[in-house]
């Protein structure tokens, strides 16, 4: 099978297409043959090595596909099954040996197996930081940067199935379009805005509940001058670079704010919560609630045509590798 291997940490031209042995699965685990790929910043984390991970190794955590085989003792999938996962390393690959409670199954008419590969992790991401990082609620209003990335697009609908006013950042003019599509009620453009000013304005200098900073290093100390007295500054990613250490006397100074760097791991730690998240992204999908926009498909050899775009901020929505 052929699969993306980081032979090296490095740029994008590190990512090598070779030929590998198809994997077979051990006990309480599954063999998947994959219909697509999921394209994660986080994979550039490892590719760079911003991540711990020691080179060989294939590169990606997330797809979609059918059950090929099971091994020993598996009870929650069958071969034949169409099923979906975040957090498989390895998924950058035409097979991918997974364990099995980390599958989710889902109605491949319903939902089409593209789809799924690219809701899982972004689209669970959106969810806990809405329903239980930071559940938001009627009378509220969240910052959302980076509002037409991947996942961007999905917090702004999130937030307003839960109620919640939306404010977006975005890079440009056609990305701020698709945030107010996507639900945003304003649209930040913080490239050529001071965004913190622009939310206080849009507040009434009261500031905002809750920012969910995706960009990190660029935007954080703007997010901590918009938020609320007592609002919760959620870090949960690094987008422009990460976050230098921080005096917690800041959070005091600014209105004894709340801080958490929360990761998508932690908020699918057992099986029962990981089927909350997925199977409420299919349904939501499945009755038309939830629109999930791939903004490029790649082949499976051109995954590092996939990461330039997405370092250089070209992109908007889901990346998906095809095998
Ligand atoms: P995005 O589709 O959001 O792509 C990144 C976007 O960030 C860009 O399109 C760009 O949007 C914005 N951006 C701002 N500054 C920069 C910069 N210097 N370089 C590149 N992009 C920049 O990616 P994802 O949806 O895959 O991920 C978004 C973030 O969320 C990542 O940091 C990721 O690590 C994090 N994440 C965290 C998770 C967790 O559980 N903690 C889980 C999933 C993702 P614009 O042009 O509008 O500025």
């Amino acid at each position: 099978m052929k699969a993306i291997r980081v032979n090296e940490h490095g740029g994008p031209e590190s990512l090598a297409y070779e030929e590998l042995e198809a994997p077979e699965p051990g006990p309480g685990q599954a063999r998947v043959r994959l219909a697509a790929s999921g394209v994660n910043f986080i994979d550039v984390y490892m590719r760079s090595g911003v991540y711990p991970g020691e080179p060989p190794f294939t590169l990606g955590l997330e797809g979609a596909g059918e059950v090929e085989a099971v091994g020993e003792g598996v009870e929650e999938i069958s071969v034949g099954d169409h099923v979906a996962w975040a957090g498989v390393p390895g998924s950058y690959a035409e097979q991918v040996v997974a364990p099995a409670d980390k599958l989710v199954a889902f109605n491949v008419t319903m939902v089409e197996a593209r789809v799924a590969a690219a809701i899982m992790l972004q689209g669970m991401t959106a969810h806990y930081l809405t329903h239980s990082t930071f559940p938001l609620g009627e009378g509220q209003t969240a910052l959302v940067h980076a509002a037409a990335g991947g996942v961007g697009l999905l917090l702004c609908q999130m937030a307003k199935m839960r109620g919640a006013r939306v404010i977006g950042t975005a890079g440009t003019q056609e990305k701020a379009a698709l945030a107010k599509e996507a639900g945003a009620d304003e649209v930040i453009l913080y490239r050529e805005q001071n965004f913190s000013e622009e939310a206080n304005r849009l507040t009434d200098g009261e500031g905002v509940d809750v920012v969910y900073d995706s960009v990190g290093k660029d935007t954080f100390d703007g997010g901590l001058d918009c938020l609320k007295t007592r609002g919760y500054m959620v870090l949960f990613g690094g987008s422009s670079g990460q976050v230098p250490p921080l005096d917690p006397q800041v959070l005091n100074r600014k209105g004894g704010l709340f801080l958490t760097r929360p990761a998508l791991a932690q908020y699918t730690r057992t099986r029962e919560e990981l089927l909350w998240r997925a199977e409420s992204l299919f349904s939501w999908i499945g009755q038309g609630n939830l629109d999930v926009r791939i903004g490029g498909s790649y082949a499976l050899e051109d995954a590092a045509g996939a990461h330039r775009d997405l370092e250089a901020r070209r992109t908007t929505g889901k990346l998906l590798l095809i095998p």
